[in-house]
């Protein structure tokens, strides 16, 4: 085990900050404190669907092969917890990716079949083969096929962060709720404690895992990474008695991802996705937690009936709880994890490209390791944060032009 690094204070007890805490202590870290703005599960982490599988094996997505180790890691991680007697309303189901047309077909199989790292059993769906699976919750006159990706699992976000919460508790991690960051002390260019609102916390070792929120901390320490929160959707619906061996979905076409949630259909996509900042523009307040914008929600109660065409049964049925959050996408699709150039002892995990509960985990253990100084479990020179330069992306909309042909920059130019 390695030599204690001493006082570290983690910034932010979502799904990624508790990873890393946990990660830390398992590596031996004997003194490790978490403050959060919040009150526990209050900020994006409970918002996510809990779709986990390994999205980095697919030419069409942009996060690339060096994800695939966090997403496996990912994978394992919350098979362990499931498989430790903890309830995080896990299956492994697989995922599956529609198709309406042809094209549309033949475009997802040579990103995913066609992939070097393709997982064993994955494979492609006729419409009937589709109906199949989704035993009968989807039209298979609506869709041209799909692949499968069998070894994609589904769990309930906030259970997964409890149950990561209460380890950390029965292994005495300090948690300071409702307190704020502020900054970062510095003494000759190394971090040496946390300003919060009730005072600073001393800690040689500082990691800002602080979500929608790590901008406002980078610049309090004059840094800056290209990073864009937006607001995304989710929509549960009332139930309609849904199989519970429902795979997870995901449709390009409708811009759509869906699951089954006891019973009922978990929902939403692109056409309810805005940038943050649009939002605010528009009168939208929000300090932590999670936003709530109306728009939003009327956004995908319009588009509700091109989802039943697919899905049938969600044609007209109404919906028991929205929820919103903020995920932050990168210019690159890839991920954060390292050190902050040119201070010594912070470190960020940061831009989890709405991907935060697949690869938390994993970003948690890689910055783990780095600062335990153990050997990484993967490469970690494609994370750096210095792999982009920020004076690249002055602005907001030089970010989002980045993004060309992604999902989310057709959602950052609605309305
Ligand atoms: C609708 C939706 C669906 C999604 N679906 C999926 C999915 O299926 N699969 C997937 O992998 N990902 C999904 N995601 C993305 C995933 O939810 C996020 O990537 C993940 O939750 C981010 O975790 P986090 O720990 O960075 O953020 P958070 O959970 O927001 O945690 C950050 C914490 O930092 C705290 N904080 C902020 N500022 C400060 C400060 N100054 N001082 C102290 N504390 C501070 C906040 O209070 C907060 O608790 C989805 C997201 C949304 C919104």
């Amino acid at each position: 085990m390695a030599q204690d690094p001493g006082p570290i204070c983690i910034i932010g007890a979502g799904i990624i900050g508790a990873s890393a805490a946990l990660h830390l202590i398992e590596s031996g870290a004997r003194d490790v404190t978490i403050i959060d703005a919040g009150d526990p599960l209050s900020g994006t982490t409970p918002a996510g669907a809990g779709f986990v599988a390994r999205f980095g094996a697919d030419h069409n997505r942009r996060l690339g092969a060096c994800t695939i180790p966090l997403q496996d890691y990912g994978l394992a991680f919350y098979k362990q917890l499931h498989e430790s007697g903890q309830d995080i309303d896990f299956a492994a189901n697989g995922n599956l990716v529609l198709a309406r047309t042809p094209t549309m077909l033949d475009t997802l199989a040579d990103g995913i079949l066609g992939h070097p790292q393709v997982a064993p059993r994955t494979r492609r769906l006729d419409a009937d083969g589709v109906a199949e699976l989704m035993r009968g919750a989807v039209d298979p006159a609506a869709v041209a096929g799909g692949v499968y990706m069998p070894e994609g699992i589904q769990l309930t976000t906030a259970l997964a962060q409890q149950a990561i919460l209460t380890r950390l508790e029965d292994e005495q991690v300090q948690f300071h709720w409702a307190t704020p960051a502020t900054g970062v002390r510095m003494v000759d260019g190394s971090a040496t404690g946390v300003e919060t609102s009730n005072g600073t916390i001393d800690a040689s070792t500082i990691v800002l895992a602080a979500g929608a929120w790590n901008q406002e901390l980078l610049e309090s320490v004059d840094r800056r990474l290209p990073l864009i929160p937006m607001v995304a959707t989710r929509f549960v619906s009332e139930s309609a008695a849904l199989s519970a061996l429902l795979p997870t979905v995901q449709c390009p076409e409708l811009r759509l991802w869906l699951r089954e949630l006891h019973g009922a259909f978990s929902w939403g996509g692109s056409f309810a996705y805005r940038l943050l900042s649009a939002l605010e523009d528009e009168g939208l307040e929000f300090g932590y937690g999670r936003p709530v914008s109306q728009t939003l929600l009327e956004a995908q109660y319009a588009h509700q009936d091109s989802v039943a065409e697919v899905f049938p049964a969600l044609s007209g049925l109404p919906t028991a709880e929205t929820i919103q959050g903020v995920p932050v996408y990168t210019v690159d699709g890839g991920l954060y994890v390292g050190a902050v150039p040119g201070v010594e002892g912070l470190w960020t995990l940061a831009g989890d490209s709405e991907s935060g509960i697949t690869h938390g985990p994993g970003m948690g253990k890689l910055v783990a390791q780095l600062i335990m100084d153990e050997p990484p479990f993967v490469d970690p020179a494609p994370f750096r944060l210095d792999r982009v330069d920020p004076a690249d992306y002055p602005d907001e909309a030089s970010m989002v032009a980045s993004m060309a042909e992604d999902r989310i920059a057709t959602a950052a130019k609605l309305g």
